[in-house]
């Protein structure tokens, strides 16, 4: 019977945890036990100061009246930590389990940093961000991390070479464990990004969910009844490798015409460096972009075209209630995302995209940092969470 109990009470746990917040309602809707039980659950909670209650907030659950109470969990009850390292930044925030970012703090490191370094700066703000927050150490329930790379699931080492050169081979994890003191769960930046628009942004309440980063590269974060999906060895969502235009460029993976150099902002800040016969960044195509541009409006399009191709595939595979465009060129907005829809609409079969929605992600460069303190929080059976449930005795 001990068992039972405290295996009920996991499950609103783990739904208090991925949710942020929640009515004792909806507790008993998504752990699928009865409103009774749940009751007893959260009284427990509440009485250890494990959980506590505030008001109910427009945009939940509707109701008809009063708005419910809603439980969340308190500090007490367990901490996350996110650290996000790009290309050419590094960002690490702490977070208690209600979803609330208690500090935060990033600096730019360069793209070609070794492991070595960015682990050690990474430790440095950890220590930095959990001072700040007032937050006890032994309160960490355990560390997500981001890496622009494909991280080899039973390894834990990064993959691609000629992604993050510094790191290959290195098991991420185990290092920064070694340095934190903390567990620590590795994961790529576009299964990050998907995470954070589920548990912060366009995905919210959402099950089946495509996010798709187009940055430097492109990739896709895939979530299937609410859980990540990474495929056998960690490779599930690399659309950016989807071949579009057979016997087109050269992409570094060694095939020809791949999405990614279609559609990433480096293959169009390179086709406009040459026409404008100057060297054009990622950062100067949305401006020209935005700024009304003929010939960087054409490519973003293009680019828009390219991707809907590749999700319009997706779509017939998965049928997902909505994909979200995320990463840099996200920002283009809707110059990237019309010729998008309408090429996914023509190339999927109907059924696949009837009631789908294709819309821009709206965490920005924040996106894989949330991404890694929702890692955390939504994927529990990747972490223990000993504290939490020796206080069930
Ligand atoms: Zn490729």
């Amino acid at each position: 019977m001990a068992s039972l109990r405290e295996g009920n009470r996991k499950r609103v746990i783990d739904a208090l945890r991925e949710r942020g917040i929640a009515s004792r309602a909806e507790l008993a809707r998504v752990t699928g036990l009865s409103r009774s039980t749940v009751s007893t659950i959260v009284s427990d909670l509440l009485d250890s100061g494990l959980a506590g209650e505030r008001d109910g907030e427009p945009g939940g659950e509707a109701h008809a009246g009063r708005p419910p109470v809603m439980v969340s969990l308190n500090p007490s009850a367990g901490l996350a930590v996110g650290i996000d390292f790009g290309h050419r930044h590094l960002r690490v925030a702490v977070s208690d389990l209600s979803h609330t970012v208690l500090a935060e703090t990033w600096r730019e490191l360069n793209v070609d940093h070794s492991a070595d370094h960015g682990l050690t700066a990474a430790a440095e703000f950890v220590d930095q961000v959990l001072e700040e927050a007032g937050a006890d150490r032994a309160r960490v329930l355990g560390v997500g991390m981001g890496l622009p790379a494909p991280i080899d699931r039973t390894t834990g080492a990064v993959r691609a070479a000629s992604i993050l050169p510094g790191w290959v081979g290195v098991d991420a994890a185990a290092e920064a464990e070694a340095r934190l003191g903390l567990p620590v769960e590795v994961e790529n930046d576009a299964n990050l990004g998907a995470l954070a628009e589920l548990a912060w942004g366009a995905a919210k309440g959402r099950s089946e969910v495509a996010y798709i980063k187009v940055s430097t590269g492109i990739g896709a974060g895939l979530i299937s009844g609410g859980r990540l999906q990474q495929g056998v060895g960690g490779t599930a969502g690399e659309i950016g490798h989807a071949v579009i235009s057979d016997g087109g460029p050269v992409c570094r993976c060694g095939n020809r015409g791949c999405l990614e150099t279609l559609a990433s902002t480096r293959s169009i800040a390179d086709l406009l460096s040459v026409s404008r016969a100057e060297e054009v960044s990622g950062r100067r195509v949305l401006e020209l972009c935005a700024a009304g541009d003929a010939a960087a409006q054409r490519l973003v399009g293009d680019a828009g075209r390219a991707i809907g191709v590749a999700v319009a595939n997706l779509c017939n595979l998965l049928n997902p209630q909505c994909v979200i465009v995320g990463g840099d060129l996200g920002a283009a907005g809707e110059t990237l995302l019309e010729p998008l829809r309408d090429t996914v609409r023509r190339n999927a079969i109907p059924s696949a995209v009837e009631d789908l929605e294709i819309v821009a992600g709206v965490l920005g460069e924040r996106a894989e940092l949330l991404g890694a303190l929702a890692l955390v929080m939504h994927e529990s059976d990747r972490f223990a969470t000993p504290e939490l449930l020796s206080e069930a005795a």
